[in-house]
């Protein structure tokens, strides 16, 4: 646990959370301020900040809570799709720093976009010269 952690703290249930989904490493929830109806929020129990911090084996964990809070949501909620995604380190809009993988419920016609709408930054170099910089 981190102290000062809002995320530890909601795992620790020091802070209360309408749970949707629970394990032994993985607790989800729903989001304070949802982007939709049933945005939840899957965090481990065990504090890692980003993605670069968490083990293999709590990632798995991660994924596959992630995976049974999102068949709950769609037998629940039944919405048309979801997005599944990280914000990974304050660039990316992480504005809590423990890991956590957002489910956005969505449903035709609900004037959202996807993954792609979220940043449109120019890019002036060609992938053949990216690609070589993984080499
Ligand atoms: P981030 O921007 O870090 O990816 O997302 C953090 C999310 O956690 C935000 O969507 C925010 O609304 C949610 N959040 C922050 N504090 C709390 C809290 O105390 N309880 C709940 N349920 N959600 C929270
Ligand atoms: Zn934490």
């Amino acid at each position: 646990m981190s102290k000062d952690c809002i995320f530890c703290k909601i795992a620790a249930e020091e802070i209360p959370s309408h749970k949707i989904y629970e394990d032994d490493y993985v607790l989800a929830f729903l989001d304070i301020h949802p982007c939709s109806t049933g945005h939840a929020v899957v965090i481990p129990k065990k504090h890692f900040e980003s993605i670069e911090e968490i083990d293999a084996e709590n990632l798995a964990f991660l994924n596959d809570g992630a995976r049974r809070a999102a068949k709950k949501i769609y037998s629940v909620l039944k919405p048309d799709g979801m997005n599944i995604g990280l914000n990974d380190k304050p660039a990316a809009g992480q504005a809590v720093p423990h890991i956590h993988l957002h489910i956005i419920p969505r449903w035709k016609g609900d004037g959202g976009g996807s993954m792609h709408s979220i940043v449109r930054a120019k890019t002036t170099e060609p992938a053949e010269e990216t690609v070589k910089k993984f080499v």
